[in-house]
């Protein structure tokens, strides 16, 4: 994936105008949340330089006696790796970053240390001058930022990750859902993550939401997004249980071609229109068959 360090803020496509949408090349959309009291920064995208950006974005709106929040909606690098600006001796505009309790430990794993030490190799441009910096106000439960005019209500949606939330904006109408949904599917890391994951799609799509803005999707998909990631997991559920039920094992090797086994191709499982049929192919091969892989697995696990 080639990263750009420019941070662009999208033109209002009919969102509620306290919302700012910023979008980081074909990677990330970021969102600025201005309300009476606040101006929340929801995720800090991937470095220094493009929350410099972001941060540049929401300094007109910093008046009237606001206060900056911020918000990871998860540890993942595109959402919090420029939350140095905010905490610390790096800091250029010192502000709470709000974030579940479990995403701290993360920054400090060993695999996380080695995979910011190998991004910084790999791209000095990019990833150079990043310095591991955990959200600082943690969070376990739902949480509620009240703004005046909008509330911010934080939802845990673990699934993409254990430390997931998205924020739904009652007075609006409007959900952030982060990464808790994407264009084609989310994907679940391990096989408990996707009953998880399945529960906080439900979550969602049955709050009153009109207008729901995601990291990874185009913001015209809008709440449809929601329904369709559930169908895609419902579609792959139905052709795991039928392939387990002809006897197939639950364990296969990684170098069989599940995708065949099971009888699921990508485009079955999603909408017959372009923006679906045209996205990159890892989502259609290996990351459609990871999906796979981890329902087998854990219907495996469910019926024992
Ligand atoms: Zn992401």
């Amino acid at each position: 994936m080639p990263h750009t360090n420019e941070l662009q803020l999208l033109e209002n496509q009919g969102w509620d105008a306290r919302i700012l949408v910023c979008r980081n090349g074909k990677l990330v959309d970021t969102f600025i949340v201005v309300t009476e009291r606040f101006v929340v920064l929801v995720d800090t995208v991937i470095n220094p330089q493009t929350a410099v950006q972001m941060l540049a974005y929401a300094q007109p709106y910093l008046v009237n006696g606001r206060q900056l929040l911020v918000v990871n909606t998860h540890a993942d690098y595109d959402h919090c790796w420029g939350n140095q600006l905010f905490v610390g001796e790096t800091a250029v505009h010192p502000a709470p970053i709000i974030g579940s309790h479990l995403s701290p430990p993360k920054f400090q794993h060993e695999e996380a240390l080695a995979y910011l030490a190998k991004m910084k190799e790999l791209e000095p441009d990019i990833f150079g001058q990043v310095q591991f910096t955990p959200p600082t106000l943690l969070i376990q439960d739902k949480f509620v930022i009240d703004g005046d005019d909008l509330t911010l209500e934080l939802l845990p949606t673990p699934g993409h990750t254990d430390d997931h939330y998205s924020v739904f904006l009652p007075e609006i109408a409007t959900l952030l859902a982060a990464d808790a949904a994407e264009l084609p599917y989310p994907a679940a890391r391990t096989p408990d993550a996707l009953p998880q994951m399945r529960h906080s799609l439900a979550q969602l799509a049955a709050l009153p939401a009109e207008t729901v803005l995601y990291c990874h999707a185009p913001v015209t998909v809008g709440r449809q997004l929601l329904l369709d990631n559930i169908a895609y997991f419902n579609a792959i559920e139905a052709q795991c249980r039928a392939a387990l039920a002809r006897g197939l094992h639950p364990q296969i090797s990684d170098d069989v071609d599940v995708l065949a086994l099971v009888d699921c191709p990508y485009e079955t499982a999603v909408p017959d229109t372009p923006e679906w049929q045209a996205v990159h192919d890892f989502y259609k091969t290996a990351g459609h068959a990871e999906q796979v892989r981890a329902m087998l697995q854990w219907l495996a696990l469910e019926s024992r």
